[in-house]
């Protein structure tokens, strides 16, 4: 008897299919805009010089390799809590947040679903739509019920209206997934009229708010990008948020992120920590520490962070210059106002609004990868190819 003879076969992630197909393409030419990482102007995605010397650093103090607890590396947790809610934030002061480390922001969100899960039974989860699909499967995967708000209309523009009154319907006291910036997959970002009208919302339905921050540092700068999040953090007594250091320290096999929770006291912090270690312990006990160690040896640093801020912001500013780049290469097409939206977003992707077809005549006629949804990632272009990119987008629409 076999015992797997009833096992079948998952599909592959759609965009790791992609990035097979591009490995194969022969067209030197070609151009990835598929992949969520960030790329520099040689293609490749760089290791900050912060992290190598922080991981030098390292090397020569670290003194053991002993299991750090269950909520990770204290340094880090203080660190990162600084990062997110700001320096000498009234949460961390009166003992009302903390952060528990996990591996990556994929971590962090698996493990407020099974918090979600196991402590709060019966609340649904709301996530925009679209919205990065693990986002679904994790909170499925968890036992949670999906729900989702409209996010962008019909003409492929962020829709604030339809967002609220779709969270007006919510059943009180569900769970609503917001992206603190850099929208993935769309690039639209609420404006900061938005948030407070989400928040009025969010308050009127005693919804608990989980805030993904995969992005911090990518949208319009480490301290801008945290706005909503600090917003959220001072007006609700409650709120989760994760956060990752994959894509702003560049650590992204590393697996480095943060669980951060605020209660309203911080008897209650202490009684929800203890529910995230339980359940951590039962997902991967504890965390990876590399990582960890790299965030909190270049945030405490302040001759490291200082080169590390200068780096993000190299990379977030290159960014920005290639989606005003593509508009204005556009423009001798009569394009640039159709696409102006791709100006406007915040982060590495943009939901370009091309359609399927369209995506898919961009790949077999001129080797151009992106998500079959529309969605490109900016980071991948380079200002060598902007030209190339907006002659092939002209041809196919
Ligand atoms: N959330 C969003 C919206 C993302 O796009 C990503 C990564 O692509 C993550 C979370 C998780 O990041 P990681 O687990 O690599 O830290």
């Amino acid at each position: 008897m076999s015992h797997f003879a009833k096992v079948g076969r998952v599909p592959g992630d759609p965009i790791l299919g992609l990035m097979d197909a591009y490995r194969l393409d022969p067209n030197p030419a070609k151009l990835d805009l598929g992949v969520g990482v960030y790329k520099d102007a040689r293609g490749l995605t760089p290791i900050p010089h912060a992290v190598k010397l922080a991981e030098q650093r390292l090397v020569d103090t670290e003194s053991t390799k002993t299991y750090v607890g269950g909520h990770g590396d204290a340094a880090f947790g203080r660190l990162l809590l600084d990062l997110v809610l700001g320096t000498g934030n009234r949460l961390e002061a009166t003992g009302r947040a903390g952060a528990t480390q996990t591996p990556g922001g994929t971590g962090a969100l698996r493990l407020a679903a099974e918090f979600i899960a196991s402590n709060l039974p019966g609340r649904g989860v709301w996530l925009s739509d679209p919205t990065w699909p693990i986002h679904e499967t994790i909170f499925v995967g968890a036992g949670i019920k999906v729900a989702h708000y409209p996010y962008v209309d019909a003409t492929n523009r962020l829709d604030v209206d339809a967002m609220l009154k779709a969270l007006e319907q919510v059943p009180k006291g569900d769970v609503v997934l917001l992206h603190a910036c850099c929208h993935n997959p769309t690039g639209f970002d609420l404006s900061q009229d938005d948030w407070r009208k989400v928040l009025d919302v969010v308050k009127a339905r005693e919804l608990l708010p989980l805030i993904d921050f995969a992005y911090q540092g990518f949208g319009d700068g480490l301290e801008q990008d945290a706005w909503a999040v600090r917003l959220f953090a001072e007006a609700l007594p409650e709120l989760l948020v994760t956060s990752s250091c994959s894509k702003n320290f560049g650590l992204y096999r590393e697996r480095t992120g943060a669980l951060i929770v605020c209660a309203a006291d911080a008897e209650k912090l202490t009684d929800v920590r203890s529910q995230l270690a339980y359940l951590a312990r039962n997902l991967w006990s504890t965390p990876p520490a590399h990582g960890a160690a790299v965030v909190a040896t270049i945030l405490g640093d302040a001759t490291l962070k200082a080169q590390w801020v200068e780096e993000l912001e190299g990379m977030r500013k290159r960014v920005a210059d290639l989606r005003r780049g593509l508009v204005e290469a556009l423009q001798p097409f009569g394009l640039a106002e159709r696409f102006a939206h791709i100006g406007e977003q915040r982060g590495m992707f943009s939901y370009t609004g091309l359609s399927p077809e369209q995506v898919a005549k961009l790949r077999t006629e001129f080797s151009v990868y992106m998500v079959s949804t529309g969605r490109a990632n900016v980071a991948g272009l380079d200002f060598s190819r902007i030209d190339d990119l907006a002659k092939a987008i002209a041809k196919v629409c």
